[in-house]
């Protein structure tokens, strides 16, 4: 039987100790609601991971699969009055797996595979990263700034790229992009537990950054954000910003900045998002993982409209159901998850859902059409973009 006690889960053996069986984690736990046995939710797992690191229970694909049935969103881990760093734990356990060469479910090593042999996890090829590109956007530039567009936003949401790009250019800012050269984060590979091969991709990109000379990481992505801002140091010691000295900016986060300056502005721009009432879907790995909060709220009021906020938000908000490779290995309850929240946030009287977040944008449209509904779904650089006249 595999040792699970040593390596990657090792500094989370105090952690599993501490869990006092309270429940609290299970309350908003998204995929224990799914399919509600205790071994799916949060305290069911902390309590497998304790007896395997105890080598009191033998390993099995049926509880490696239990590890992996989580959308990573960190509600567990933000509610854990124990300060159990839960779902950290459990990619812990999941590189655990990967490093002693345990089989993990199959649909998360078809899309592992897509990003080690294509760089993304669609299996698309390279070149087709760059179709979202404009013609007056010059890929590889020398430049301060640097928006990286990301697979979700590249390759099945050009709108959100597109938008970007276009409100950058709107403030004036000196911006370039890596086009077919960007490749993936390494998010995938780090939540699955692929953290090897994670960390060759980390230092690839530091490499790309530093050639570039750039100054300021933008992404649309809160996944892309997360692991540049966070998981780099965390996990492999490549710091950006102390290292490099980058600054890692969502792009929600710029957009703020742009209006604070007054470099971009909604108003009197003939624009169609202004007087529209919107609620704010906040992503998980955008808020609860990285506590922003405040910027995508700010822009959506800058740009006009009026924000109504639902009881389930911040980081208490119910999680899309998309997140921690959760939609490719589980489709149907990934999009039954999506269908939950966009029933949830339809109740309200509002005229669209906005977030900030590719991947939250096309599950919750999913979701959308699963409860047969109407609502559009933006995702805020499209939000955007409209109230400045774009689109
Ligand atoms: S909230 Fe924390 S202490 Fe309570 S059951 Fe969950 S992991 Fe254990
Ligand atoms: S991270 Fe989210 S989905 Fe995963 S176990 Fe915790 S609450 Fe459930």
């Amino acid at each position: 039987m595999p040792d699970l006690a040593n390596g990657p889960l090792k500094g989370y053996l105090g952690d599993l100790e501490k869990c006092v069986r309270c429940g609290f984690c299970r309350e908003l736990c998204p995929v224990g609601d799914l399919y509600p046995w205790e071994a799916n939710f949060p305290r069911g797992k902390v309590q497998l991971l304790k007896a395997l690191a105890r080598g009191d229970l033998q390993i099995s694909d049926y509880i490696v699969e239990r590890i992996y049935f989580c959308t990573t969103c960190g509600y567990c881990l933000r509610r854990c009055p124990s300060g159990v760093r839960t779902n950290e734990a459990f990619e812990a356990a999941r590189a655990a797996f990967v490093e002693r060469g345990l089989a993990i479910p199959r649909e998360h090593s078809r899309v592992v595979e897509s990003v080690l042999r294509f760089g993304n996890p669609f299996g698309e090829a390279e070149a087709a990263r760059e179709r979202w590109m404009p013609p007056w956007l010059k890929a590889g530039r020398r430049s301060e700034v640097l928006y990286w567009a990301g697979c979700m936003a590249s390759y099945r949401l050009e709108e959100t790229a597109i938008s970007t790009a276009k409100i950058l250019r709107a403030a004036g800012l000196d911006f370039t992009t890596l086009g077919r050269a960007e490749g993936d984060c390494g998010s995938i590979l780090i939540r699955t537990g692929h953290w090897r091969e994670a960390e060759r991709l980390a230092e690839g990109n530091a490499r790309k950054f530093e050639e570039l000379g750039i100054k300021v990481l933008v992404t649309s992505c809160p996944g892309c954000f997360r692991t540049f801002a966070e998981d780099y140091r965390r996990l492999f010691g490549i710091d950006l910003k102390g290292d490099l000295g980058l600054e890692i900016l969502h792009s929600s986060q710029l957009f703020e900045r742009l209006m604070g300056e007054g470099r971009i502005s909604a108003s009197g721009s003939g624009g169609r998002s202004g007087a529209m009432r919107v609620t704010y879907h906040d992503p998980c790995h955008l808020g609860r993982h990285m506590g922003v909060y405040d910027p995508p709220r700010n822009v959506i009021r800058g740009a006009g409209a009026e924000l109504i906020e639902h009881s389930k938000s911040r980081w208490l908000a119910s999680c899309c159901g998309a997140g921690g490779g959760f939609r490719s290995a589980h489709g149907e309850l990934s999009v039954k998850q999506a269908a939950r929240r966009a029933a949830q946030l339809s109740g309200l009287a509002i005229d669209a859902i906005v977030t900030a977040c590719p991947f939250c944008v096309v599950n919750l449209r999913k979701g959308v059409e699963a409860i047969g509904g109407s609502t559009p779904v933006y995702d805020l650089p499209s939000f955007l973009d409209r109230a400045m006249g774009g689109i």
